[in-house]
């Protein structure tokens, strides 16, 4: 794939409606980013990173996977650049252009979530929970964890069904309007 300057931040503005030309690179943002500890572009960068076209760069970042969407770089952006709303963007291009994604986790968890609430109309945890293990065969992490919730009740054992009908309806709607 090439690395095209201002074709990947155009791509970027039609998929989130921000334009990132607006970033003067004062670096507030990931200065209140929680997780900018475990990225390997800072939000900084990767702002900068669009500007300058380096598409491969950012769709194969960690920092888009990781990015957990809190908005708090979009709170603190000067320039009201909604920061999360480009990150929200190019995951969606890493996705449709089908890259394999740099945290595998948690690609797997939004295949699970999405799921359950597709098929079931809500969260279902334990089903969750069980697929997400599939998923990344990390069959024993986290287990005693799970076994203590199930304990004080905090995980369901069985599902339930109610408005799984509308989440169907709603999924295949979008399905449709996502079609090319
Ligand atoms: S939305 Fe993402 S990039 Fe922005 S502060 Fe939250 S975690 Fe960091
Ligand atoms: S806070 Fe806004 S202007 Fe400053 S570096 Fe981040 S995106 Fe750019």
């Amino acid at each position: 794939m090439t690395q095209t300057a201002m074709a990947f931040a155009d791509e970027i503005a039609l998929c989130s409606g921000e334009n990132v030309n607006v970033c003067y690179q004062c670096g507030k943002c990931t200065c209140g980013c929680p997780v900018a500890f475990n990225m390997d572009l800072t939000p900084t960068q990767t702002m900068h990173a669009v500007r300058l076209g380096m598409k491969d760069t950012v769709l194969n970042s960690r920092t888009i996977w990781i990015c957990a969407s809190c908005e708090t770089c979009t709170t603190r952006c000067p320039q009201e650049l909604d920061v999360a709303k480009v990150m929200d963007g190019a995951r969606i291009i890493a996705r449709r252009e089908k890259l394999k994604p740099a945290v595998p986790e948690v690609t797997a968890f939004y295949r699970a979530s999405l799921g359950s609430i597709k098929y079931l109309g809500r969260m279902y945890e334990l089903g969750i929970v069980m697929l997400l293990k599939v998923l990344t065969r990390a069959f024993t992490q986290d287990l005693k964890l799970g076994i203590d919730m199930m304990k004080k009740r905090k995980l369901a054992l069985l599902p339930t069904f109610r408005g799984a009908g509308a989440a169907r309806r709603l999924f295949n709607k979008i399905a449709k309007m996502e079609k090319p």
